[in-house]
């Protein structure tokens, strides 16, 4: 295995403002790519490549790679590395790359692979809500609390906006959590592996703008109960005699008592009737 001495000697020096925190270790390398275990029909997109730590396992299953790195340093090595088999090296920023028009290009769902910088958490997370339609899975490598909050259920206090937003778009897992000693730089904090599965469509007839609304209004005030934080709306008029009758989710409830289906519940009883 590469010591993280080597690997410092051989590295351009990280830069804290990408989130550079590169892998290290192998043995947690492999565990992540038999967690993927990508099919050789598959599309892989990968976010961040490095210096290839996940990469070069990813290739060796024979799966089509589509390789996004911002970092203009590290795309040389990794053309000149993985260009030659089925891989394709994008300099640029993943959160503008679309990937409908990717997943269009190759016939086929994308799936998304990750050891990403944190500070790029949520915006990743959010371009993968939004473009759910054309991924068919991901599994990235987020700080460990950011996953407890991605996959908690309600009733808990890390139960919030991500855990509403990714049930609503998918099912998620961790697979398994990493210590900061398989990075260089060490990173202050635990890792964990989430996956989520993405779902193939959203409940009908559901406005997601006013959904997403009501889901950030709730929250944003998450000691309220339903009754005052729903008074005001992000640009919709609410008549709270009008919207508060005959809801079919308490009203005296605060926002963590509500499982998914309350909120679709609630959003479509409020769509019928703030219209
Ligand atoms: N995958 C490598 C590994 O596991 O060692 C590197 C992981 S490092 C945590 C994050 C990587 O994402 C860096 O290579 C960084 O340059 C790249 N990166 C940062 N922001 C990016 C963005 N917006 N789009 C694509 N890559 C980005």
């Amino acid at each position: 295995m590469t010591s993280a001495r080597d690997v410092t000697a051989a590295f351009p020096r990280p830069k804290q403002s990408l989130g550079q925190n590169f892998l290290v270790d192998g043995n947690i390398a492999r565990k992540i790519v038999r967690t993927v275990a990508p099919a050789h029909d598959d599309v892989v997109v990968e976010i961040g490549p490095g210096r290839g730590a996940i990469t070069g396992l990813l290739a060796e299953s024979g799966c089509r790679l589509v390789l996004v790195e911002i970092d203009g340093r590290l795309t040389g090595e990794l053309k000149e590395r993985f260009q030659p088999s089925r891989a394709e090296v994008i300099h640029g920023d993943f959160l503008e790359l679309s990937l409908a028009e990717l997943a269009s290009r190759f016939g086929r769902k994308l799936r998304v692979v990750g050891n990403i910088p944190y500070h790029l958490t949520s915006p990743i997370l959010f371009k993968m809500f939004e473009e759910y339609l054309s991924v068919s899975d991901c599994t990235l490598m987020v700080q460990k609390e950011v996953a407890l909050r991605v996959v908690s259920k309600p009733g808990v206090k890390e139960y919030g906006i991500p855990s509403v937003m990714t049930a609503l778009h998918g099912e998620p897992d961790i697979a398994f959590d990493i210590s900061p000693n398989c990075f260089f730089p060490k990173p202050k904090v635990t890792s964990s592996i989430l996956r989520i599965r993405m779902k193939d469509g959203l409940p009908g007839d559901l406005d997601l703008p006013l959904f997403c609304a009501v889901v950030r209004a709730t929250f944003g005030k998450r000691r309220k109960t339903l009754r005052n934080s729903l008074q005001y709306i992000e640009d919709r008029e609410i008549i709270p005699e009008r919207a508060f009758r005959d809801c079919p989710v308490s009203l005296d409830l605060r926002p963590e008592r509500l499982s998914l289906d309350d909120f679709i519940m609630l959003t479509r009883h409020l769509d019928r009737s703030i219209r």
